[in-house]
């Protein structure tokens, strides 16, 4: 063991801020959709950086473009254009399909994208009278005082209020949609699939109807794709398996394999709303990140991973459910974003007996298990993923 590897997890402990648990394992590589930590041991990564890793580790689309750019230009500030950053903008209203009239913000981070979603929604005052913003229970936003006020987890909450004001939170029904809209709600926030809350699908319609009613009251309808988007589901954005058109979206994790950026996409006459200088961000768009985001997303396109993750997603429910284990009570989400129910509260029971066995998945609670393999994964990683989860599940007797 090297000295900078030595009691790591006492340093840790020591140094780091307390808002994080100490890990159980500290990384030092990863190739393809696999990871290996200081001491040489191998896992499967069937997290990927909770959904970042599109690519797995060290792809060399991305470590090429990265390095080429790093090497030509990594920043310059907003007060210069640069051809990565207008090559990503134009590209994201393609596939977003907000088109000629779609617009994007970049920053750097999931949290910074719906601090500008909820700006953008501040600017949707009608006569000054829309003064609500309606969000979900449950749903995570992120952490930072904006986004933080339209996430649904009263606990993330409490030590830090008070909150920026206007903020609503419902219940993920039809019924709670209906009857607290009306044409004082500037915008609602929707999570497609409520990830951080366990991997929770919406019901039946609801987007459909959310569609609706935002826009007979002239609300804005702002969909987070943090989770869901760049093909985790098997299309590039979830709200396309409802077919819908929204007026906003928000980007980041699986968005440039790793690289930090973040991004507001708005479509149609939402794209008229921010006006200059009412936002930015230093760092936000730089020829760096863009760059590794334009190398992602056009390796996701030439490979076909967004079909692979429709695909692969459906194979990895049949290995779920074929190991027939009394622990599994049901299973959710699209594509490659994998919530499991569980019949018992064994989630981190069950997620360190993986770790054991070298396969990284998450306990977002104790009733949930969340699998995000990278959007790469293909028959091998799968049957390896089938003999390790079998074996974790074995050893809980499960
Ligand atoms: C991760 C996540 C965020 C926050 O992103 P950060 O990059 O951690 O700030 C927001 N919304 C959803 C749905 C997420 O999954």
């Amino acid at each position: 063991m090297t000295t900078e590897t030595t009691g790591w997890s006492d340093r840790f402990g020591h140094t780091m801020m307390r808002t994080l648990a100490t890990p159980q394992v500290m990384l030092a590589r990863g190739e393809g959709c696999y990871v290996w930590d200081v001491d040489g041991k191998q896992y499967l990564d069937f997290l990927a950086g909770i959904a970042v890793n599109s690519l797995g580790h060290a792809h060399p689309v991305l470590v090429d473009a990265v390095s080429a750019q790093v090497a030509t230009l990594a920043h310059v500030s907003n007060y210069f254009a640069t051809p990565p950053q207008l090559e990503l903008a134009e590209r994201l209203t393609r596939l977003t399909g907000a088109g000629e009239r779609g617009r994007v913000y970049f920053g750097n981070s999931g949290a910074e994208a719906n601090e500008a979603a909820f700006k953008l929604a501040r600017l949707n005052r009608g006569n000054g009278h829309r003064n609500r913003v309606l969000a979900l229970h449950n749903a995570f936003h992120g952490r930072t005082m904006g986004s933080l006020a339209l996430t649904g987890k009263p606990m993330m909450r409490e030590a830090f209020e008070p909150m920026p004001s206007g903020v609503e939170h419902i219940d993920s029904t039809i019924e709670a949609l209906e009857a607290a809209i009306d044409d004082h709600v500037a915008a609602l926030f929707v999570e497609p699939i409520k990830g951080e809350a366990g991997v929770l699908d919406l019901p039946e319609g609801f987007l459909e109807r959310a569609r609706q009613l935002t826009e007979k009251h002239g609300a804005l309808l702002i969909i987070d794709e943090i989770q869901t988007g760049v093909g985790r589901t098997g299309k590039w954005f979830a709200f396309e398996h409802a077919g819908i058109v929204p007026d906003a979206i928000t980007i980041a994790k699986g968005i440039a394999g790793g690289i930090p950026i973040g991004a507001l996409v708005t479509f149609g006459w939402a794209s008229e709303l921010f006006s200059r200088g009412q936002h930015g961000s230093t760092f936000g768009g730089n020829p760096l990140s863009t760059a590794a985001a334009n190398a992602v997303l056009a390796e996701i396109e030439r490979a076909g991973l967004v079909q692979n993750a429709a695909v692969r997603g459906e194979q990895l429910r049949q290995v779920i459910l074929g190991l027939d284990s009394p622990l599994v009570h049901v299973l959710r989400g699209q594509g490659l974003l994998v919530g499991i129910g569980l019949s018992e509260p064994h989630a981190h029971r069950l997620s360190d007996a993986a770790l054991a066995e070298g396969l990284i998945i998450n306990a977002p609670n104790e009733s949930s298990i969340r699998i995000a393999p990278p959007l790469v994964v293909g028959d091998a990683e799968i049957a390896d993923f089938r003999e390790r989860f079998g074996r974790a599940l074995a050893a809980l007797g499960a």
